[in-house]
């Protein structure tokens, strides 16, 4: 195995890393134990000093991280720039507020001096995903490092230039040897890692399938996980929403990260009166991307992140096409260099399809036409995901009305499903379970200890 960056614009290597063995692995559990010893003694005031830092240095050498991810996986340059800028921000959030989090809380409605009181709980597992690849780790490991928790991360394996970059940078914040740790290793070492004793529990963002094994890992050994899984986002458009506004919005929620996010917009669930105006103009629009180098500030389309993502993403739109899809855009690869992938949009997808309930990790729309309400909501519904949606109307208690009836962890109204350090992020379903960012993050990895003082 090799752990190697291979730049998805050109499919040329950059960099390769040499794996840890299994032994190097075990020792890093150690090591992280023991930081753990001493930092969960720490005091608040050290802890925030030292996430200050790490956001304070991410704003001062955004641009040189910025390039790493846009190397590293294909990222548009100035998303990549909104992603550190974003990492600053969850860092700076959780130094200023963990300690009121984390606050003890008295039992007001038991007749006895009782209270929670809020413990870190030891070394932690995260597995994370290329296609966030700063942002994923920050919220992991900000919350958790206040907490008084120590942080191992098995970074994916095509982004090893920030997996670097990040642990270094943790280092050089003052953050005391092993309170972070990257690990260059395969996803198998990760089996010794959750069922090792020193380890107390395990997060992981990315697919279904690497969430269901650690899920797996994690219920056999008895540790606390959390999952971010994929998603498979419905869009749905009333015939009052504001259809020029929300088809500006509706390729920005499909083609953030080239599409590839688990909160992206996927399912487009138009009313048939609204159906030919908006699809005439969202065509347009996808059509009018710039496909080009990431690097390059003019670039509106990247290449997705690796070349075997975009052969799967082919063999996924053929699939629905051969099984009767109707191509309205793109639906295949250009002749060109990289990992790229046409801008598409497909029509007719129906539940019998085998990508109807996939994940499109791309720049690909699935469009779906109903007669009401009432079956938009359905078909938002009819989806074994459960992470994110949006809905477009210009009635605030309707959006309300459908908004309470989509089955997700999270449904923005007028706008697609983001992020923000201060808000709640997690899924149902197949989307996983736990949540991240804002107070609910920081409490997943915590004892929540009762004391009673009689
Ligand atoms: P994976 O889920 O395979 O990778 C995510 C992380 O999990 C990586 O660090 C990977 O390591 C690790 N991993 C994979 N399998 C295991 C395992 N059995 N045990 C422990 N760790 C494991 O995602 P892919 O990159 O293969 O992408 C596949 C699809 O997953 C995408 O097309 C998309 O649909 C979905 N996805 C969703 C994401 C989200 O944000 N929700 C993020 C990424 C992917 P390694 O890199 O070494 O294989």
């Amino acid at each position: 195995m090799t752990i190697t960056s291979i730049n998805p614009a050109t499919n040329k290597t950059i960099e390769t890393y040499t794996p840890m063995t299994k032994d190097q692995t075990i020792s890093a559990i150690g090591k992280a134990d023991e930081a753990y010893q001493e930092w969960k003694n720490s005091s608040f005031e050290e802890r925030r000093k030292a996430i200050l830092s790490f956001a304070n240095q991410l704003r001062e050498r955004k641009e040189e991280f910025a390039k790493l991810i846009t190397l590293d996986m294909g990222k548009r340059i100035s998303e990549s720039r909104d992603e550190i800028e974003f990492c600053a921000e969850i860092a700076e959030f959780y130094a200023n507020n963990a300690e009121e989090f984390l606050a003890d809380q008295p039992m007001s409605d038991v007749d006895a001096d009782a209270y929670i009181h809020f413990e870190p709980i030891g070394v932690l597992m995260g597995v994370m995903p290329w296609n966030f690849p700063f942002y994923q780790v920050t919220r992991f490991a900000a919350p958790n490092i206040m907490a008084g928790n120590t942080v191992m991360v098995k970074h994916a394996s095509n982004v090893p230039q920030c997996a670097d970059a990040i642990e270094k940078l943790f280092r050089e914040c003052g953050l005391p040897d092993s309170v972070y740790t990257n690990l260059f290793i395969p996803s198998e070492f990760v089996e010794a890692i959750v069922s090792d004793s020193r380890v107390q529990g395990v997060s992981l963002t990315g697919s279904e399938k690497a969430g269901a094994a650690v899920a797996a890992l994690a219920g056999k050994n008895l540790k606390r996980s959390v999952l971010e899984l994929g998603g498979n986002d419905p869009f749905i458009v009333l015939e009052d929403a504001d259809i020029e506004k929300t088809v500006e919005l509706a390729v920005k929620g499909r083609m953030m990260n080239a599409g590839q996010s688990c909160v992206a917009s996927k399912r487009f669930i138009l009313l048939e009166s609204i159906a030919n105006e908006f699809l005439e103009r969202f065509k347009e629009a996808m059509g009018s991307l710039e496909m080009g180098d990431p690097t390059d500030e003019e670039t509106t389309l990247a290449p997705l992140s690796t070349e075997s993502a975009a052969v799967k993403l082919q063999e996924q739109v053929q699939s629905s096409i051969d099984a009767g899809a109707t191509v309205l855009l793109g639906g295949d690869r250009p002749d060109r260099e990289g990992a790229y992938f046409n801008p598409t949009i497909l029509t007719d997808v129906t539940p019998d399809m085998p990508t109807f309930d996939q994940e499109l990790f791309g720049p690909v729309a699935t469009v779906y036409v109903v007669k009401d309400e009432a079956e938009a909501i359905s078909l938002a519904n009819q989806s074994s995901y459960g992470l994110g949606g949006s809905v477009y109307t210009q009635d605030k208690e309707r959006g309300r009305r459908v908004a309470e009836q989509i089955e997700t962890g999270m449904v923005f109204l007028n706008q697609p499903t983001n992020s923000q350090a201060e808000l709640p992020f997690g899924g149902i379903k197949n989307s996983g379970y736990g949540r991240e960012l804002s107070h609910l993050g920081i409490l997943e990895f915590v004892n929540k200890k009762l004391v009673h003082m009689g």
